[in-house]
């Protein structure tokens, strides 16, 4: 008896197929089985989607194609899974075949069934040891007993707010060991925003829990690893999945418990393809599976902060709280440094030199923080005006001064720094602003003189993207702060992550105020976490906590941000912004979606989306009434460029639709994407690149 499937494969963007393709087979095959199948002249692989016991009434004329054959000795996705990808793909306006394929391992989609039945051959060591890892190395403070007791009681979803330093990782282990030794088969799911910036982290799980049972899934794996790790989860040998985002889609028949670190992270949401939020997935992740999960943060995002209201206010995520660090550690001391006080083009204010310089007096660490990198954003010259401009985008180029390069940051496009000025010829051309690498060497000029106490000179660090680009660079600078090497570490906000840094007394952020005033109105949402983060780098150590200090040098020191800062006052801060937000009609008490296209010309950019939106709004009459109800209540705002308009000479533009419903938000993608398809070979759009949707954009 003939079968008719429906496979999810891998299409191209937009493609009209929505990603699921009919393929004939001879054989009875189980939903979700991997299979390979013909498409065009080559060979892909495919998951089943629908079986058919008829013909498709709707096939063109064309034949249908029989399968190539199935992936045998891989048990197939479980209809948990395929759901995820169902709903991921519906949400984020792909094609499902587009999302199922992303979440395989790469090596998968280059195996032949021979290829792949010799690899799973090879290992078959089972682990059915039970994980015992209930033991804590240190008694359970009273408030991790507290917080664990009431994840027990409860069914979720719980956030867990809690300082810097509070003990949260040792309760997502202890919830984790807990869950794992109730059911012998259980599999938990561990997220973190960025894994090569913790590596203790990934150690501590091991440790805990066995190396045996604890598979990583991270973009910085081969593709052996990836395929390795993917198949022990997939097929339950690995209890534990540690992950960056990706792992949000990992194949776990068993899933019970699902934690996301640092639920605020902005890498949580993927930027290409499905823009996913993989801390929203795995919320729904949990609900469809009846897995517990917890988020937990020291500044949690503004959107699970108001989920995680009194539920009688509407709140669906249960709060659990964790105000006070480990042991008798406190939290730094805020001073702010008042800049319209000092010298103008102060860089490092007199104070704060000198506390860094006691600091290495004493053998104790700094760390300074400033958010761009390299020497300075942009080279200048004084006589005519001319500035670094990338010829490619709508934006300077960073002198770059430790290899004498102008660099964009956007394009990539790189010169060597000019010995005059290109326009006029003067040769006197000047860095303006500072980036990372000036800073860098200003500090190892000011602190020449000054000891460690060991007598030896100071040493200074930079830790950036561009100091970490070699493999292993970064577990190497880590390593030096860590052994005490390092006096003074300059960085971006790659250094205010995540990190147990353990004799650092002094955080200081060096130039936060662009944020304040931001047009993104989540900016202030940003620094605020990052500052708290960083300034939870201070004083890790008990013993070294009571003298440990965050300084912000800042224009606008009584801004109700540092403020709140000061008292390390998150409810405080996230209170005045919800207020701010609900009085604009911004999320989380609206939805919103972007559509963004890219084209040769501004006009054409905009012209596309603006035309879409005019169709919709057309069409509005011809609806039915119910449709037409809904979409009546999304605003769609006209098509404006992007802030930076041009990268590479691609002019980008976007559209902002927005809706107090989820529902109407959808159904408006839904009618706009199909109008959007079929215009998009319209003459009139010539020059029109690409577009794509963004729902729950994270920057606007
Ligand atoms: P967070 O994730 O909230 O920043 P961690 O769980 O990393 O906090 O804990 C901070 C530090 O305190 C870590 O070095 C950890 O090993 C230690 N720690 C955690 N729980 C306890 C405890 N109950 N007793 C003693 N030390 C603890
Ligand atoms: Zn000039
Ligand atoms: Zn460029």
């Amino acid at each position: 008896m003939p079968k008719w499937l429906d496979i999810a494969v891998s299409v191209p963007a937009h493609s009209q197929v929505g990603g699921l393709l009919t393929y004939a087979s001879d054989t009875d095959l189980a939903l979700g089985q991997l299979v390979r199948v013909p498409f065009g002249n080559r060979e892909v692989l495919g998951v089943v989607w629908n079986v058919h016991d008829t013909a498709p009434e709707n096939s063109g004329g064309h034949k249908v194609r029989d399968i190539a054959g199935a992936l045998e000795g891989v048990p197939p996705l479980s209809a948990h899974w395929r759901q995820l990808v169902q709903f991921a793909a519906q949400y984020y306006q792909r094609a499902i075949g587009e999302v199922a394929l992303a979440a395989l391992p790469p090596q998968l989609r280059d195996m032949t069934p021979v290829q792949l039945a010799r690899r799973l051959k090879k290992k078959s060591v089972s682990n059915d040891q039970p994980m015992a890892a209930l033991q804590s190395p240190w008694p359970l403070s009273e408030q991790q007993q507290q917080v664990l007791a009431q994840i027990d009681q409860a069914s979720g979803p719980f956030l867990i707010h809690g300082a810097t330093g509070s003990g949260k990782t040792e309760v997502y282990l202890q919830a984790i060991a807990r869950g794992l030794a109730q059911d012998p088969q259980a599999q938990a799911l561990l997220m973190v925003p960025e894994i090569n910036l913790t590596p203790q982290l990934e150690e501590r799980v091991k440790a805990r829990f066995g190396a045996e049972g604890v598979v990583s899934m991270h973009s910085g794996m081969t593709g052996p690893q990836r395929l390795k790790s993917w198949l022990a989860a997939h097929n339950g040998s690995a209890r534990i999945v540690l992950g960056t985002r990706m792992a949000v889609f990992a194949s776990m028949p068993h899933l019970k418990w699902i934690v996301v670190d640092e639920e605020h992270d902005a890498s949580y949401k993927q930027q290409e393809g499905a823009r996913y939020s993989a801390r929203d997935l795995a919320v729904y992740r949990a609900r469809l599976e009846g897995a517990k999960v917890i988020l937990g943060s020291a500044t949690p995002s503004l959107e699970s902060w108001h989920q995680s209201r009194p539920a009688i206010e509407g709140g669906r995520y249960l709060r659990l709280q964790m105000p006070s660090r480990i042991g008798e550690g406190q939290l730094p001391f805020v001073r702010r440094v008042d800049m319209n006080h000092q010298p103008r083009k102060t860089v490092l204010s007199t104070p704060l030199i000198a506390a860094i310089q006691e600091r290495v007096a004493k053998g104790e660490q700094s760390m300074l923080l400033l958010n761009r990198r390299g020497y300075a954003p942009v080279l200048h010259c004084a006589d005519c005006g001319w500035k670094s401009e990338c010829s490619h985008c709508s934006a300077f180029r960073v002198f770059h001064k430790i290899d004498r390069t102008l660099r964009c940051h956007h394009c990539g496009f790189t010169e060597r720094v000019p010995r005059a000025c290109p326009a006029c010829g003067n040769a006197d051309i000047a860095p303006m602003g500072r980036g990372t690498e000036q800073l860098e060497e200003h500090l190892s000029e000011l602190l020449v003189d000054v000891k460690r106490p060991d007598g030896q000179a100071v040493r200074v660090m930079r830790i950036d993207a561009d100091s970490t680009k070699l493999k292993g660079a970064l577990e190497a600078q880590l390593a030096d702060v860590h052994s005490g090497e390092v006096d003074v570490l300059v960085g971006t906000q790659m250094i205010a992550k995540g990190h147990d840094f353990r004799r650092i007394t002094l955080v200081a952020a060096i130039n936060p105020d662009g944020a304040l005033f931001s047009s993104d109105f989540r900016a202030p949402e940003r620094l605020f976490a990052l500052l708290m983060q960083a300034g939870g780098r201070a004083g890790r150590d008990a013993a070294q906590s009571a003298r440990s200090e965050m300084w912000v040098q800042t224009f606008h020191p009584s801004h109700a941000l540092f403020e709140a800062l000061k008292k390390h006052d998150y409810p405080a801060f996230a209170e005045q912004q919800l207020k701010e937000r609900l009085e604009a009609g911004l999320p989380p008490h609206s939805f919103q979606a972007l559509i963004r296209s890219d084209a040769r010309t501004q006009a054409v950019a905009q012209a596309f989306l603006n035309q879409g939106n005019a169709q919709m709004q057309s069409l509005l009459t011809a609806l039915n009434e119910a449709d037409a109800a809904l979409l009546s209540e999304v605003s769609v705002y006209p098509a404006v460029p992007m802030s930076i308009q041009r990268v590479a000479n691609v002019e980008r533009a976007q559209m902002l639709m927005e809706s107090t419903s989820r529902k109407a938000l959808h159904k408006a993608l839904d009618v706009l994407q199909q109008l959007l398809h079929e215009s998009k070979s319209d003459p009139a759009h010539k020059g029109l690149i690409r577009w794509l949707v963004d729902v729950d954009p994270l920057a606007i």
